[in-house]
């Protein structure tokens, strides 16, 4: 997955609920916090009236006293007055200015150990003076309905009766449920201070109002409550909706390649999971192009559905796959071998199972799969301690390298099962670096042509070469052919260094003859590649012709393998080279296929005998028997036969014996750079 595409899918799946979810709990939070905060200052404000208005009375009973006093009664008797004025429903105590106890009513006292803050004074408007005692028996000493008074020191008695007033909803309304009892001081006149009784009644109503406001404020903020938590909720389905859309498949309807990508690294570096092996699959299905183009796209991608919900049965515990793309599934298995061999044979019997079943999916209609399999071992870390997990797992490269091994042997049809392996890994890098760097090493003149000489087994005189290609690459250093010819014979790039080659060739023999030198017939190879196009005589002769050596001083090395191809354009391509003066020979004869019936029909020049022929040991002669009849048959041919490959004094002179021409092999002279050959020519000479 590219990296855009990754940063894209983790920006819509880091779009999470929590915030929607929090704002909401915060809201909610914030409304108690409100309800709570407004049902308490309405409390206070029903507290503040009643201690108000007790207040106010408070201030009526020191107008009545002083109004008693300064008709010039003694203090007892202007409160005894007062008493009676009010019906003895005001208890009253006086201090004197120094704070001495004067007299008293009622059978309780001021505690003024207790002064109450009701906080009222700024928010009622209550004179700075407004000081509030408790009550130093205010819960013991008066029972509901009824209290008495005690008048002291007066000896009197005035006994009061409190009676609910009415029956009903109303009355019990303004029942009484809490009596509090405190004092409240005021100043008389100028000797004395009062401290007169209140009291806080608080009836069933004032609950009932409380109530009432609360759940009016409740239902009004329901509202928004309300709109915030269908929002929240409709957020999270967004986002559950979102999630599954970034995990789906759009073709299979299953997972999709993010979601293997996350779950299989997930799981790959659980550190539970570090010690079992498991393997990436690459499952592919085979010319699934071609069955779209048959059977119709839809048919295609409904074969793809039945391969999702086929696998999807299939997988276990910590185990699962997602589509790749096209018709390739990526497959994440925990295996449960012992050993690398164990869990080779445990994945290949499972994987050629599936793939059993799966070509069966479609009973009248043949399907095929291949699997590449890369197997991921347990993780053992340098310390050996098992708590460590998979570091650095990369799944796209894991999968890619399944795949890659699935490729490497397409076509093969033994091969339907491939596993993955570091040398073929390492032979697809070295593939890839020859395919990017040859054009360039072509016009850097990185390839050199090396010599290696060709032998009269007669006299031992150098009578001829082949020019082999070296590639010297300024960071690889030397690299032999074999290392990329066959690349090149893949990509075509071959011809190329075919013609670079014949040029250099041709360049030579020019120059040589320009020198003086002694001349001697140079072969070049000739690809395969390069004979199915036509027209290569001339466009061999016009390459020679640029430097104008003698043609016959050129041949061209055409391998036997390519005699199977087409043989009309061979056998005349072979026909004007020669036309042209060039020499045409067979190389690797009796390599691969035998191409005798070739040698009736192509009108070749020489014969080389491969190296091969001259291979191990030859104990019961049977190999020289072979040798001998080739050569004969070449003699017969009227053609020339070079040895290829030889080592051995033995194998000279058995060669020699038998007539054979040139010997080109080790024995004589390893291939070489240009100016050891021109100085081993001139010494020869
Ligand atoms: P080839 O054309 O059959 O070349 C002969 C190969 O046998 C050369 O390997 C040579 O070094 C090797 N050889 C010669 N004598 C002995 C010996 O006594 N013992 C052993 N073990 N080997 C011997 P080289 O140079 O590695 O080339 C390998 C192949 O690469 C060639 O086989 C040819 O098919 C291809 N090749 C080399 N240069 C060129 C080129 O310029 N163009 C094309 N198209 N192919 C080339
Ligand atoms: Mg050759
Ligand atoms: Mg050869």
């Amino acid at each position: 997955m590219s990296s855009v595409k990754e940063k894209h899918f983790r920006k819509l799946k880091r779009k999470k609920i929590w915030p929607s979810i929090a704002a909401f709990v915060l809201f909610i939070i914030m409304c108690v916090v409100m309800v709570a905060l407004f049902l308490q200052l309405f409390a206070l404000y029903i507290m503040g009236t009643k201690i108000v208005r007790q207040y106010g009375e408070a201030q009526h009973v020191k107008a009545v006293l002083e109004g008693f006093l300064s008709n010039g009664e003694p203090l007892e008797k202007a409160v005894e007055n007062m008493h009676r004025y009010t019906l003895g429903e005001s208890d009253i105590y006086v201090i004197d200015r120094e704070g001495r106890f004067v007299l008293k009513t009622g059978f309780s006292e001021p505690d003024f150990n207790m002064v109450l803050d009701f906080k009222l004074d700024e928010a009622f408007g209550l004179a700075d003076g407004f000081v509030a005692v408790a009550d130093n028996r205010n819960e013991a000493a008066y029972e509901d309905g009824a209290y008495t008074i005690f008048a002291l020191p007066l000896d009197e008695v005035v006994k009061m009766t409190f009676s609910p007033g009415h029956n009903g909803l109303g009355a019990w309304l303004n029942d009484t449920i809490i009596t509090q009892r405190y004092w409240l001081r005021t100043s008389l006149g100028s000797e004395y201070d009062a401290y007169v009784k209140c009291l806080i009644q608080v009836q069933r109503q004032d609950i009932f109002y409380i109530c009432i406001f609360g759940i009016i404020a409740l239902l009004l903020l329901m509202i928004p409550i309300i709109l915030l938590f269908i929002n929240t909720i409709r957020s999270i389905v967004t986002q559950r909706r979102m999630t599954q859309l970034i995990y789906l498949d759009a073709v299979t309807g299953g997972k999709n390649w993010f979601y293997f990508h996350n779950y299989a690294e997930r799981i790959l570096t659980r550190r539970r999971n570090s010690r079992k092996p498991f393997a990436i699959v690459n499952l592919h299905l085979e010319r699934y192009q071609n069955y779209c183009a048959c059977y119709g796209v839809k048919a295609g991608e409904e074969l793809l559905e039945a391969m999702e919900g086929f696998l999807k049965a299939r997988m276990g515990k910590n185990e699962f796959f997602a589509r790749y793309e096209g018709a390739d599934f990526g497959l994440l298995l925990s295996c449960e071998g012992e050993n690398e061999q164990a869990n080779q044979a445990y994945c290949r019997k499972r994987i050629r199972s599936l793939l059993a079943e799966l070509s069966g999916l479609k009973p009248d209609q043949k399907i095929h799969f291949s699997a590449g399999i890369n197997l991921i071992p347990p993780y053992v870390p340098e310390d050996g301690k098992w708590y460590h997990t998979r570091k650095d797992v990369d799944i796209n490269q894991l999968y890619t390298y399944a795949n890659a091994a699935r490729i490497t042997d397409a076509g093969a049809e033994e091969k339907q099962i491939t596993f993955f392996d570091q040398e073929m890994l390492d032979r697809q890098v070295w593939e890839r670096w020859v395919e990017d760097t040859m054009e360039e090493a072509l016009n850097n003149e990185e390839f050199h042509v090396y010599m290696q000489p060709k032998y009269s087994p007669l006299n031992g005189k150098l009578v001829g070469a082949e020019a082999l290609v070296r590639w010297i690459s300024p960071t690889e250093g030397l690299i032999p052919p074999n290392r990329f010819i066959p690349i090149f014979e893949d990509t075509g790039f071959v011809t190329q260094l075919d013609d670079y080659m014949i040029s250099h060739v041709a360049k030579l023999q020019a120059e040589w003859m320009i020198q003086g030198r002694k001349m001697i017939p140079i072969s070049v190879n000739v690809s395969r590649a390069h004979f199915a196009q036509e027209g290569l005589a001339d466009h061999i002769c016009q390459l020679v012709d640029a430097y104008g050596p003698k043609h016959d001083l050129i041949e061209l090395e055409v391998t036997e393998s390519a005699f199977f191809d087409d043989k009309d354009i061979l056998v005349e391509t072979v026909k004007q080279l020669k036309a042209y003066g060039f020499h045409v020979s067979m190389d690797d004869f009796g390599a691969g296929y035998s191409s005798l019936n070739s040698l009736k029909d192509i009108p070749l020049d020489v014969l080389k005998l491969d190296g091969e022929f001259f291979r191990g040991e030859d104990d019961d002669g049977r190999g020289q028997v072979v040798v001998k009849e080739a050569i004969q048959l070449a003699r017969n041919l009227d053609m020339r036969v070079v040895a290829e490959g030889i080592e051995k004094k033995e194998q000279v002179d058995f060669l020699a014996s038998q007539g054979c021409d040139m010997i080109q092999g080790f024995y004589f002279a390893k291939p070489m750079p240009i100016e050891e050959f021109e100085e081993k020519v001139e010494k020869d000479a």
